[in-house]
Formats: C-alpha cells, sequence, structure tokens
C-alpha cells in the first residue's frame, strides 16, 4: 500500500467512528476518497494543511425545530437541516429535500456530493444541501404552505443571497419555493430573489430551470454515446423516477430520438414499449399529483406493474432519475444481461458500490450523478446571474448555456480521467476535476 493511500485510509476509518450512523454519507465520502487515492501519490501536496480532513467536515451544521398544524388540528414536530459544507468558491447552494427519509447522515452525503458537482459546473458555488423529514405525500395545500412557512421562520436567518442559495430536491418543487420564498420576503422586509433558485417565472425564476436536471442529464448521455460512437437516436431508455428529473429526461431523450420503455414511482413502474407520452405524463405528476398507475388507465399500450423491477427491462441505456442507492449490485447484473452499455444518474448517488462494481466489471460507461445531473445546480447559477444583474434570458439562449455547460462537463471529466491514467472513468475524472479546483480555492485560503 501506498503512503497515499495508507493516509487516506486512516482518514477515513477515523471519519467513520466521528460520524456514526449515517451510512450514506460514509459511501458518498469512500467513493471520493477511492479517487483521491489516485491524486495524492501524483499530487502529494494536496494531503497538506489538513486539507482532505477540512473537505469531509461541513463548515457549519444546522439542525432544528419544525412544528406545524395539519388541517385536523393536531400539532407536529418535524426536523429541518440545512448543511453547509464548503463555500469555498462561492455562496453554499443546493436543494431542499423534503422526505421521510431524511436524516443527518442523507443531508450530509448530498451535501458533500454537491460540493464537487457544483466545482465541475465551472460556475461560482460552494456546496451545501438542506431539507426535513416532513413527508408531503396527501398533504393538502394548507398544509405544504404551513409546513414551508414554518421551515422557512428558522431557515431565514442561515440563507441569503451571498451566503447560502437553497432550491429544490424531491419533496420541492416550484409551490413549495414560492411558499418559501414568500414567508422569507415577509421576514426580512426584502425582494432579495437571489435567495432562491427554482422561483416562478414572474418572480426572478429562470427559464428552463424545471427543465434542466432531466435535460442536462440527456446532454451528457448524448456526448458520452458519442465519445464512444454512438447515439440515442433508435435507442431504448430506461428512465427510472417520474418527478421532475424523470420528466425532462424522458422529454430530451425522446426529443433525440430515442424510445424511453419505461419509468417508476414508489408505487411501481410502467412498461412503455412504444414510447411515453410526456404531455400525460406531466399532466398526472405535475397537475394531478397522483401515481403512475393514474398514466396507464389513459395512456395506450402501457402496462402497471407493482412486482419485479424497472431494472429487469431490455435497453440500451439507463437513466437513474428516482433517489439514491435504488440500483443494487443484482439489478446492474441484470441490466448489463439485457444489453444496457450506458448508465447516466439524474439523480444523487442511484448506484450502490456493489452496482458500480457491476458496471466497471462489464465495461459499461458510467456517468456518475456528479457530473450527469450537475445542469440543475449549473441553471440554478444562472438563475442568480440573471438575478444579480436583475435581467432574463430567453429560453434558447438558457438552454444553449446549460448545453455547453453539461459538454464541458463531459470534456472535463473525460480528459481528467485520461489524464491520471485511468481512460474512460468518468466518476474518477469527475471526482478529480471537482476536488482540484476547490482543493486549490482552500489551500489559497488558507486554513479555516
Ligand atoms: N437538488 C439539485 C441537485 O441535487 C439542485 C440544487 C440547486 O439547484 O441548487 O443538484
Amino acid at each position: 500500500m501506498s503512503a497515499a493511500e495508507q493516509q487516506v485510509n486512516e482518514y477515513y476509518n477515523k471519519l467513520l467512528k466521528r460520524n456514526a450512523g449515517e451510512p450514506e454519507f460514509h459511501q458518498a465520502v469512500a467513493e471520493v476518497l477511492d479517487s483521491l487515492k489516485v491524486v495524492l501519490s501524483k499530487d502529494p501536496h494536496y494531503a497538506d494543511y489538513g486539507l482532505i480532513q477540512r473537505l469531509c467536515e461541513p463548515e457549519r451544521q444546522v439542525i432544528f425545530r419544525v412544528p406545524w398544524i395539519s388541517d385536523n388540528g393536531n400539532v407536529h414536530v418535524a426536523r429541518g437541516f440545512r448543511v453547509q459544507f464548503n463555500s469555498a468558491l462561492g455562496p453554499y447552494k443546493g436543494g431542499l429535500r423534503f422526505h421521510p427519509s431524511v436524516n443527518l447522515g442523507i443531508i450530509k452525503f448530498l451535501g458533500f456530493e454537491q460540493i464537487f458537482k457544483n466545482s465541475l459546473t465551472g460556475l461560482p458555488i460552494g456546496g451545501g444541501k438542506g431539507g426535513s423529514d416532513f413527508d408531503p405525500k396527501g398533504r393538502s395545500e394548507g398544509e405544504i404552505m404551513r409546513f414551508c412557512q414554518s421551515f422557512m421562520t428558522e431557515l431565514h436567518r442561515h440563507i441569503g443571497e451571498y451566503r447560502d442559495v437553497p432550491a429544490g430536491d424531491i419533496g420541492v418543487g416550484g409551490r413549495e419555493i414560492g411558499f418559501m420564498f414568500g414567508q422569507y420576503r415577509r421576514l426580512t422586509n426584502n425582494h432579495e430573489s437571489g435567495v432562491l433558485t427554482g422561483k416562478g417565472l414572474t418572480w426572478g425564476g429562470s427559464l428552463v430551470r424545471t427543465e434542466a436536471t432531466g435535460y442536462g442529464c440527456v446532454y451528457f448521455t448524448a456526448e458520452m454515446m458519442k465519445e464512444h460512437g454512438d447515439d440515442l437516436s433508435g435507442a431504448k431508455v430506461i428512465v427510472s423516477g417520474s418527478g421532475n428529473v424523470a420528466i425532462y429526461a424522458v422529454e430530451k431523450a425522446q426529443e433525440l430520438g430515442a424510445t424511453v420503455v419505461g419509468f417508476s414511482d414508489s408505487s411501481g413502474w410502467v412498461h412503455t414499449p412504444n414510447g411515453v407520452d410526456v404531455e400525460l405524463l406531466r399532466d398526472v405528476k405535475e397537475k394531478r399529483r397522483a401515481r403512475v398507475s393514474t398514466y396507464v388507465e389513459e395512456a395506450q399500450g402501457a402496462t402497471f406493474h407493482d412486482t419485479g423491477s424497472i431494472w429487469d427491462l431490455e435497453a440500451d441505456v439507463a437513466l437513474p432519475c428516482a433517489t439514491q442507492n435504488e440500483i443494487s449490485g443484482d439489478n446492474a447484473q441484470k441490466l448489463v444481461d439485457n444489453g444496457v452499455r450506458y448508465v447516466a444518474e439524474g439523480a444523487n448517488m442511484p448506484s450502490t458500490p456493489e452496482a458500480i462494481e457491476v458496471f466497471r466489471e462489464n465495461g459499461i460507461h458510467f456517468g456518475p450523478g456528479k457530473a450527469a445531473n450537475a445542469g440543475g445546480v449549473a441553471t440554478s447559477a444562472l438563475e442568480m446571474q440573471q438575478n444579480a444583474s436583475r435581467d432574463s434570458w430567453s429560453f434558447e439562449y438558457t438552454d444553449q448555456r446549460l448545453h455547453h455547460t453539461m459538454k464541458q462537463i463531459f470534456r472535463r471529466s473525460a480528459d481528467t480521467a485520461a489524464e491520471y491514467g485511468h481512460d474512460g472513468d468518468y466518476i474518477l475524472g469527475a471526482n478529480i476535476a471537482g476536488f482540484r479546483k476547490v482543493a486549490d480555492a482552500m489551500l489559497a485560503q488558507g486554513i479555516i
């Protein structure tokens, strides 16, 4: 074992003890540290000044009580989080997730990944993440609004245009951002539009932000396929999930000539051998907020399944766009057996380490979430630019900027992997390219 490897292993063992009970955080750190061993053996100065230790310790973590009253008069107490992980490159930036699975370890894994993702975009944004274990499922609009207001009543002290700029994630879309922005404005008596991204178009939002993560994931996939002499035209694509990321990944993949053969939600999955009717899917999920089985009732030739797995379908490309650890080692093996050659992560960390191992062993071209789903936060940074200059750009121009950013992200990941002698390993390339920029900034800014 090299000195660098030994140093990293020792540090990782300490991290496991100091952050007990946070398996997702351990998983996210392990993946990055693995890539950093390669960097440290070439550029050992990156281990100086406690850099790696500082990178893995959030600058600040806020945990707070969020009391709210349901329509039936009961009082509920949820837990709120904001982890401000790293601001070396810019204000903390990252989404808010409202989901019953949320805990500190989940927010820390998301915040940690966000540092490298945001760095990789080339835009001036640091990394953070937040959310709550509040479960929005089945709640009325009034309940959602009161929850968002209570959440922001504490969060507003910790955020700001130049400090920390939250956005959406699972369970937080345009409606929730609206309620939170309203409460922020009321509490601060300021129309500080740059404090949140994902806003409505008439009050500081950016065109393309809604579509950006899904479109970006497909732009990344197209670049990766091009690199290996392929394209999306005529390809069969599986897209898991049916939220904001999935819907626009489906739309863009089909626009580029692919057939999307399946999508899903937490109730089951839908087989769509003839492709997806995007308008209907949007109507079911965005307007009616219904389950995917409703889509099947109204679509031609689609079937709903609540047994088996969406990963059993035959396809050329898989875009996991639902949630963390949704692809097990067995699922990955099934995908390989069924002909999948490209995987790009629209969600954050949807592939388990076992799945990644299977993809590696079988030569699957794999775009990690940090790179493939960075289009969402990149477009958030474009929203911040528009807010700062009190301007609003056209759809075409913003989409062009997104497309260009995704091409650059792919190039940086590919070139960095090659530079370190691991051609085609986009995980390694994305981790190292993201890391180097943050690390250089941290070294320049002293021990803080
Ligand atoms: N939640 C998204 C992500 O995982 C977007 C964050 C943002 O726009 O700030 O990157």
